[in-house]
């Protein structure tokens, strides 16, 4: 692969976790010229000034497009759209214009009508990410060997596809490219309901915990450690999340409680048949994940459980 930056500048509009991690990435691979980020917030933009990922850090949108050859939107979903709106007279033509958003049809569709004529609109999510958030959490080995998706319109320019997948192997990741509503039902099942049930599952235990006096957190074990983790994630992000993709969530969620009055009906009739098959085919899953090289084979996930 070769060692020339992808993109001469790159603006990051948001550099939390996920901004953050692309600046690092662009850097350990030279994949950019020059890394221009923005945030709202003084503090944040002086703990990245710290760490030093980016070139230069701007407290406003329009100076820190300026001359970009890719800008990506990499804050919450729900603020794409006032953001496209501000940027969109400093963005130059060929610009490619794209964002690391968790949800897709509602991005195109609140992005699509501020994208200036000659500006590349290209859309993508890379499948990677921790609970943390803020600048502070970003790393460069983020995205290695996770998939990144890219969901362009109907149209889009094929060598600015080509380009941004480039950008995001350079980046760590292995690309697949597929249409928006698509993205979204797999993700509502992959990602966005599992975080839904751990948000339930975490209140649930928080009520009964004035019933059981701490004992939930004192005695939680593996199981419920880990919801613990996944609803620690941040809660603009993921409230925009379920605002954003509320067909695909309701469709998996009517599926979801289908499945689980089964198993509720098996656990009630003592069907041990009806749920040990059911273990035993999400067992194989869970294989099947760790072949792929998507999650690593030590027990409790190698924490140090000492
Ligand atoms: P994060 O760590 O909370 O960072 C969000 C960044 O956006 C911060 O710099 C934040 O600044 C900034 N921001 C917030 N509101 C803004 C606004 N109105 N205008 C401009 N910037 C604003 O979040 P993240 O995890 O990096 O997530 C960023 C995006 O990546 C989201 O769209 C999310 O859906 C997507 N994503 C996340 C994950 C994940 O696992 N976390 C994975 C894949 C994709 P302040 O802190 O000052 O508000």
């Amino acid at each position: 692969m070769s060692n020339e930056p992808v993109f001469a500048k790159v603006a990051l509009i948001g550099i939390g976790l996920i901004g953050a991690s692309m600046a690092h990435a662009a850097r350990r691979a030279g994949a950019a010229g020059r890394i221009a980020g923005y945030s709202p917030s003084a503090e944040e933009r002086a703990l990245a000034s710290r760490i030093g990922f980016a070139d230069s850090l701007h407290d406003d949108l329009a100076s820190c497009v300026q001359d970009a050859d890719l800008v990506v939107l990499a804050a919450p979903v729900g603020a794409f759209a006032g953001i496209a709106r501000t940027i969109a007279p400093a963005l130059k033509a060929g610009t490619i214009l794209s964002d690391v958003g968790s949800v897709k049809s509602a991005v195109l569709r609140d992005v699509s009508p501020h994208v200036p004529e000659g500006v590349h609109f290209v859309p993508a999510h890379p499948i990677a990410g921790t609970e943390q958030s803020g600048p502070g959490a970003g790393f460069a080995e983020l995205f290695d060997n996770r998939w990144c998706i890219l969901t362009p319109p109907d149209g889009a320019d094929a060598a600015a596809v080509e380009k941004l997948k480039t950008f995001w192997q350079r980046l760590g990741s292995q690309v697949e490219t597929m249409d928006a509503h698509h993205h979204d039902l797999v993700l509502a099942i992959t990602s966005h309901v599992p975080h839904l049930i751990a948000y339930n599952i975490v209140g649930t235990a928080d009520d009964l915990s004035a019933v059981t006096k701490s004992e939930v957190i004192k005695y939680s074990a593996g199981g419920f450690r880990d919801f613990t983790r996944i609803a620690a994630s941040d809660p603009t992000m993921w409230r925009d999340v379920f605002l954003n993709n509320r067909e695909a969530v309701l469709e998996v969620l009517g599926r979801f409680s289908e499945d689980l009055s089964a198993l509720q009906r098996a656990i009630r009739w003592g069907d041990g048949d009806a749920l040990f098959n059911l273990f035993t085919r999400t067992r194989a899953i869970r294989r099947g994940i760790i072949d792929a090289g998507q999650d690593m084979a030590a027990p409790n996930f190698g924490r140090n459980t000492k």
